[in-house]
This record gives C-alpha cells, structure tokens and sequence, in this order.
C-alpha cells in the first residue's frame, strides 16, 4: 500500500467532521508506507474555541528541522478531522514497538493523528476524545486489525516522548473496541451550573462570572460551612456501569484547597477532594466509579470542608469507560 485515498470516506462514513486540506492525496513523504495501526499524538500547541487548530500550518508544512506533512490528520479543538495527506508522514519516528506494533520504521507502519492540545496544562477536548476513538475505530476496521493496533506516541516512541498526555491509553483502546464492536457511542454528558433542569443547588450559592476559567456563562460559589448544603448534577445513566468523572472549575488563590465532590456511586457516596486554587479551566478525572442506571442527583459538590476559601460549582462530565 502507498497511499491510503479513503481515509476521507472512512471517517466521513463513521460520522466525524472532515475538513480536507489542499491537495491531501498527493503531499506526504517520499519512502515506505504500509500502515497497520493508529498512533496519536498531541501537538503541544494550546487550542480554544477561538483557536481551534494552532498547530495545522506546522503539521502542513512542518519545522526547520523536520519536513512536513507531520501527520495524516490533525484534529482540532472541536473535533474536526483535518486531512493533511493520504501518504507517509514524518510523525512518528522509531517505533520501539508496543503492542502488535512491531520495532522498525514507525512512519511506515502507522497512521497519525495529531491531536491539538498542549498536554502540559490542556487536556484533549472531549469532542477530540471522541473524534479520535470513532476515527481510529473506522480505520482500523478498514485495516482488518482489532483495538491493540492503536497506540500512543509514548507507547511506541524510543525517544522519551510523553503525548498524549492525561490519557488512560488502555481506556481509550477499550473505547475503540467498544466502537468497533458496534457498540456504538462512547456515552458521555456534561452538566453546566447552567443546565436546565439538571443542576440544583440553594440560594446560598451565589452566582459569578468572575474567572475567565469558567465553563459556560458563569459558575456558583458559597462560604465553607459545616452544614449539608450540597449543589447537585443530576445525569441520566444509560446503564450500570464504569463511568469516568469529571469536573471542570475555575481555579483561583481565593477558592477551596479541599472542595469536596460527592459521587453517588452503586455502593454509596464516595467524597473526592479537590484544590480548587489550581488547574482550573480544565476537566480533571476525580476517578471512575461504578454508577446505576437512572435519572438522579448522581455527582455533587458540598460547602462542608474544613479548609478556607470558596467551595466553587461549575460543570461536571460523565463518561462511560
Ligand atoms: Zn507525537
């Protein structure tokens, strides 16, 4: 195999947005291509809702010190599939080997997204999360090769390379699987302090918009009492099972070194503390936890902590891993 032209019909028949990117069928590098795999990548470039795709006009045309196209794909903030070529790229090195992915010349043996985050402080989106499983899924089932033939750069790499980062690489596998199995969607739902009908929480949490870390418009705040008072995401589980938490606050020196997130588990409440002086912005994993199927209060935060500072409520996320 020297080039791979249905890369844009395979993802486009799995449902993920593609953007093709100039003459994609003919720019790749000259030598050797004969994918068997998926690795990803993060690019390190910090993406927005504003920026989308930092990294693009680098994966296209590549560094001084490294030719490009540097991946098949870039996948952008918002999970859109940018086509850079259809043929070798220069994203992956040496491969170590990892997994069914032999030792050897990595550019030949896989396909690379590069997935546009920075991976120090950013964590991938979810909808690159999910762009990326159900692009990997599609791809692999047109290579007749199951879930293990999807690896991480760090997996692989033989120069001590980290992305992606803030990735469980066999969770992701198992979502591929999962995919491909048919299975279908990764089931996830996020719940905003603003969501209609799915946050609860008491007069006594005021409203503000003060952080630009925010998710949404605005976020809920309250003193630290030792009193029950506690706001509420209510999720509509689909089926028991193992779900991935999230919470997403805006971090600030004046709010909670120990807010505590209550999860409403099949065996009881388990409580998660967090520090909410630092990594906002962002969705951080309070853990996976068994959940029961139903529409109910499902994760909450409390005011009870010992500790000084605003107890904050923004937004929480579910993911069935
Ligand atoms: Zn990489």
């Amino acid at each position: 195999m020297a080039t791979i032209p249905w890369l844009v019909d395979v993802l486009r028949a799995a449902g993920v947005q593609v953007v093709v990117e100039g003459d994609w069928l003919n720019r790749m590098r000259p030598g050797s291509f004969d994918p068997i795999g998926v690795l990803w990548h993060h690019t390190a470039s910090t993406s927005s809702a504003s920026n989308p795709h930092p990294a693009l006009g680098i994966c296209i045309n590549g560094r001084s010190d490294l030719p490009g196209p540097l991946c098949q794909a870039l996948v952008d903030y918002n999970g859109v599939f940018h086509v850079i070529s259809a043929g070798r790229c220069n994203h992956a090195g040496v491969s170590g080997g990892s997994g069914p992915i032999p030792s050897g010349d990595g550019n030949t043996l896989m396909i690379g997204w590069e997935i546009d985050y920075n991976g120090v402080n950013q964590e991938m989106t979810a909808a690159q999360y999910n762009a990326s499983v159900a692009a990997t899924a599609a791809v692999l089932t047109r290579l007749g090769r199951d879930s293990s033939y999807a690896r991480g750069h760090r997996e692989t790499s033989t120069t001590g390379k980290i992305d992606p980062s803030f990735i469980d690489l066999n969770v992701m596998r198992a979502d591929v699987a999962a995919k491909m199995a048919g299975g279908g969607t990764t089931w996830s739902a996020t719940v905003d302090n603003a969501t209609s009908g799915r946050f609860t929480a008491s007069a006594n949490w005021g409203v503000s918009s003060y952080s630009s870390q925010r998710y949404g418009a605005d976020y809920r705040y309250a003193e630290p009492v030792a009193a029950s008072d506690v706001a509420w995401y209510r999720f509509n589980v689909p089926a028991a099972g193992n779900y991935r938490v999230e919470a997403w606050w805006p971090a600030n020196s004046g709010y909670n070194s120990a807010a505590p997130y209550i999860v409403a588990t099949s065996s009881g409440n388990q409580t998660v503390r967090v520090d909410q002086r630092a990594t906002g912005g962002q969705w951080r994993a309070l853990g996976t936890f068994a959940l029961p199927a139903g529409d109910a209060n499902r994760v909450g935060v409390s005011r009870w902590s010992n500790s000084s500072g605003l107890v904050i409520a923004d937004a929480v996320r579910l993911t069935r891993v």
